[in-house]
């Protein structure tokens, strides 16, 4: 799939940050060495990719501390922020309907480009939402373009306004031109219109002619399309697979015929896709859809922030760092963090943490997000989800007092407590091992480091 080999390149990247505690500037200017090469290798245009390392270098740099996160997750909070930048977040919108119908969505792009495809998609998915579409073959440079439309159409069971005689939809109502447009474009495009009026077609798709290479005759054509139908949306279709080619390509049509947005096809093809993070920082313009395959299914809505999620291959890891950031409460952490320098902090703080904790989801995934719950990461890190419930009861059987002070639980104690926890005896054990276990590396950390011996404390 596309971005494929972008996505372990840069989670190699950000592979080498995990480990570290705090970042030097070192450390980052070598993961963006790393992330350079990896989108020029992806066939990203050159200058997107300057102005991506530039933002990304500059803000990982700066001060932007969370105490919810560490400094490997901001790199990539950061990274992820700007990939959605870049893959035109803020020009985002949906497809623009006219107010009075029918709406008119005009096809631009090279040859081979996938437009004929697209159409049928677009078709097929407007009428899956209550339109009723019309496609338009306005392409009639290539001799088989209106045939291949017509089939697409048939497929997608949207009718195609053909400039032959006795073309027939799929439903059974010939939707022919009349015979004399055959030959103009721009006149077919005209006419379709105003069948569609009459016919009371919402939606008028029209597929234009295609060069292989950007020529000025075929941009003039496209323009003469857009003057004499004025549509809703000029979509430009790209094939993710073009490389360097896309800058060029791109920037071509956005002065040939000033298209409204982009659409992104054969994001299924290979591993590179470097056009879909050229094309919208270079021209502006929205990516409205992106196309994933020959089958009409094949298609959907484009969101910058989930593509940069996949991108990345953390679409779960990002809404974790959202939650952190949203639910995690600073003050009590704070809190905790004085308790255990002081060497107060007892099973009960410990319950609270385990609550916080839980509230985001599963533990393995989170240990490394909490700031203060270094210290428990040995004991932690061998409890299943299973054990923090078995924990949660043992903690909640003990008494007030037993969970301030540990020490007084004896044995008589630990037998009531397992009891009444539905736990044996050794499990009950278990854990008060390891709370004095941890209780100790707390005291010895804190009082080595103070408060900057935690994670997300700061020095
Ligand atoms: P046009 O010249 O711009 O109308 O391009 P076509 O729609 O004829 O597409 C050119 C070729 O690319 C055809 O063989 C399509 O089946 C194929 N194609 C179009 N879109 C996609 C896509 O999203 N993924 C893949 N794998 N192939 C596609």
């Amino acid at each position: 799939a596309a971005f494929s080999s972008l996505t372990d390149r840069l989670s190699n990247a950000f592979k080498h940050l995990k480990s570290k505690g705090k970042l030097s500037e070192a450390d980052i200017d070598g993961t963006i060495r790393e992330i350079r090469r990896a989108l020029l290798d992806a066939d990203v245009s050159l200058e997107v990719v300057r102005s991506f390392t530039g933002r990304v270098r500059e803000r990982a740099l700066g001060e932007e501390v969370s105490q919810a996160l560490n400094p490997a997750q901001q790199v990539v909070k950061i990274v992820n922020e700007e990939l959605t930048a870049i893959l035109g977040a803020g020009v985002d919108r949906p497809l623009n309907f006219a107010k009075n119908p029918p709406t008119i969505i005009m096809l631009a792009g090279l040859q081979g480009a996938g437009k004929t495809t697209l159409a049928g998609k677009l078709g097929y998915w407007l009428k899956d939402a209550g339109h009723t579409p019309l496609l338009v073959a306005a392409d009639l440079q290539r001799p088989n373009a209106v045939t291949q439309l017509q089939v697409v159409g048939e497929r997608a069971g949207v009718p195609v306004y053909a400039p032959e005689k006795g073309v027939q939809s799929d439903g059974g109502e010939a939707v022919a031109a009349p015979g004399q447009t055959t030959g103009d474009p721009v006149k077919v495009a005209r006419d379709s219109i105003e069948f569609a009026k009459r016919k009371l077609y919402d939606v008028v798709i029209i597929d234009t002619a295609g060069r292989l290479g950007v020529d000025e005759e075929l941009m003039k054509q496209a323009r003469d399309i857009r003057d004499a139908v004025h549509p809703n949306e000029i979509l430009f279709v790209i094939d993710a697979m073009i490389g360097q080619d896309a800058v060029k390509t791109a920037k071509a049509f956005d002065e040939g015929v000033d298209f409204t947005g982009v659409v992104l096809s054969k994001l299924d093809g290979d591993a590179r896709g470097g056009a879909a993070l050229s094309v919208a920082s270079v021209t502006g313009k929205p990516i409205l859809f992106a196309s994933t395959g020959e089958g009409l299914k094949d298609f959907e809505v484009f969101h910058p922030d989930r593509m940069a999620s996949r991108i990345l291959d953390m679409g779960d890891i990002l809404t974790l760092i959202e939650q952190a950031q949203k639910q995690f409460d600073e003050e009590q952490a704070r809190e905790a963090a004085s308790k255990m320098s002081e060497g107060t902090f007892g099973l009960d703080d410990f319950l609270e943490q385990l609550q916080q904790v839980r509230k985001l989801g599963p533990m393995k995934n989170l240990l490394g997000m909490i700031p203060g719950m270094a210290a428990h990461r040995q004991a932690l890190e061998q409890l299943d989800e299973h054990e923090i419930d078995r924990t949660e009861a043992i903690i909640r059987s003990m008494t007030p007092e037993e969970r301030r002070n540990p020490k007084i639980i004896d044995g008589s104690r630990r037998a009531r407590i397992a009891y009444g926890s539905g736990n044996t005896v050794s499990a009950v054990n278990g854990l008060l091992e390891r709370f004095e276990q941890a209780s100790k590396m707390m005291r010895r950390m804190t009082n080595r480091a103070g408060m900057g011996g935690i994670p997300g404390f700061g020095g």
